[in-house]
């Protein structure tokens, strides 16, 4: 166990572990992706709508931002997963769950030694991230691109640094998640912009919504994706106190958008609309299925 200043915002703790497994099988239909890969257990980023908070119940801890557990032997279980062809060639998803570019991989550097793993197998993966520590493993990804299909998943919920970093307050400032697809649109990856959750009168304004789609335009991504906030379980009251602390003057209203876990559907077919006119209007791709191998 360690304990690590997160740029002096909270100790985190680093509990390492020895994992039996790397991959985890999804049996749900309609991904485009078989499996998850994921190296730490918590998360920094601290995310205030995160769901994968619940995940940590079952590790007897209730911090999921502080706590974080290291599967220190990943890359080891993983070569031995992908050596018996346990994929069969079919897509990883890396950080579906919890980060793999949060704090805790500048410290732990588990990344590098994975994507070596993924060349020498040729093996097809998306890496979702909202952290721009991706940068610093560039290279290996487009190495790993021209062996194999590789999909950079940002994820940027708002263009406003203040709103970002109460939301977010781990994760990369808007700013720098853009980079992340402009310098990846360099490479042989394909990029997608993953405009979710939209948050209700934080993030959904025309004028800063027509800018999400504009700059992801601009990125030249290969698509986006976009989802309102859903709130379900333990997450709507951890997010409504939130908001109640941070943005007072949208509490009511909050309350009366999403009587249950989803807003309601005329809101969200208001965004939605106006979300496909813009993508019309700058040209942006919705499709997910379009530029991926195994869906065409
Ligand atoms: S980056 Fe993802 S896993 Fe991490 S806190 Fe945010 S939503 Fe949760």
């Amino acid at each position: 166990m360690d304990i690590y200043n997160n740029e002096g915002k909270s100790d985190v703790i680093f509990h390492d572990y020895k994992c039996k497994e790397a991959l985890y099988h999804l049996k749900r239909k309609g991904l485009p992706y078989s499996f998850d890969l994921n190296i730490y257990r918590g998360c920094s980023h601290n995310c205030q709508y995160c769901y994968a908070r619940k995940s940590h119940k079952y590790l007897n801890s209730k911090d999921f931002e502080n706590d974080i557990f290291v599967k220190t032997n990943i890359g080891e279980v993983l070569e031995k997963e992908l050596k018996r062809g346990r994929t069969s060639g079919k897509f990883i998803n890396i950080g579906g769950v919890c980060d793999s570019y949060q704090p805790a991989e500048k410290k732990y550097q588990l990344m590098p030694g994975i994507l070596k793993i993924l060349i020498k197998y040729k093996q097809p993966v998306i890496i979702s991230t909202k952290s721009d520590l991706i940068l610093r493993d560039i290279e290996l990804i487009d190495q790993l691109a021209h062996y194999a299909w590789v999909n950079i998943a940002v994820t940027i919920t708002s263009d406003n640094d203040g709103i970002s970093s109460k939301v977010e307050p781990g994760a990369s400032l808007p700013e720098a998640r853009w980079n992340i697809l402009q310098e990846f649109s360099k490479t042989k990856a394909s990029t997608g912009f993953h405009f979710f959750p939209i948050l209700p009168f934080l993030s959904d304004d025309r004028i800063s919504m027509e800018k999400m789609v504009k700059r992801s335009s601009e990125v030249k991504v290969d698509y986006m994706l976009s989802g309102v906030l859903y709130l379900s379980g333990g997450i709507k009251d951890r997010y409504l106190s939130f908001i109640k602390r941070e943005f007072p003057e949208y509490y009511s209203a909050y309350v009366k958008l999403y009587p249950r876990g989803k807003a309601n559907p005329d809101y969200k077919s208001k965004i939605h609309s106006f979300l496909g006119r813009m993508r019309e209007k700058y040209g942006v791709n919705a499709q997910y299925s379009k530029i991926i191998p195994s869906y065409k």
